[in-house]
C-alpha cells in the first residue's frame, strides 16, 4: 500500500521530507500540514523500523483513501 509522501503546507504541495525538515527545525510556526485530498490536518512520521517517513492523519478520515490505518 503506498504510504503518503506530500501533503499541503501553506496552500503549497511538499514532500515527507521537507515536512521533516520543517518539524526538526524547531520552527515556532505551527506547521498546518494538510492532506492533499481531503485537506485535514496531518502530521509527518519519520521513517523508523520497516517503515518509510510518510504522513499520518491526526484523526482517521474513512472517507479519505490516503487516511490508511496505521498497520
Ligand atoms: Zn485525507
Amino acid at each position: 500500500m503506498a504510504k503518503m509522501t506530500v501533503c499541503i503546507l501553506n496552500s503549497k504541495s511538499i514532500d515527507i521530507n521537507e515536512a521533516i525538515d520543517i518539524k526538526d527545525s524547531g520552527s515556532k510556526v505551527a506547521a498546518d500540514f494538510r492532506c492533499t485530498e481531503c485537506n485535514k490536518p496531518v502530521r509527518p512520521h519519520r521513517a523508523g523500523g520497516h517503515a518509510a517517513a510518510h504522513f499520518e492523519h491526526l484523526e482517521r478520515n474513512p472517507n479519505c483513501s490516503q487516511s490508511h490505518v496505521a498497520r
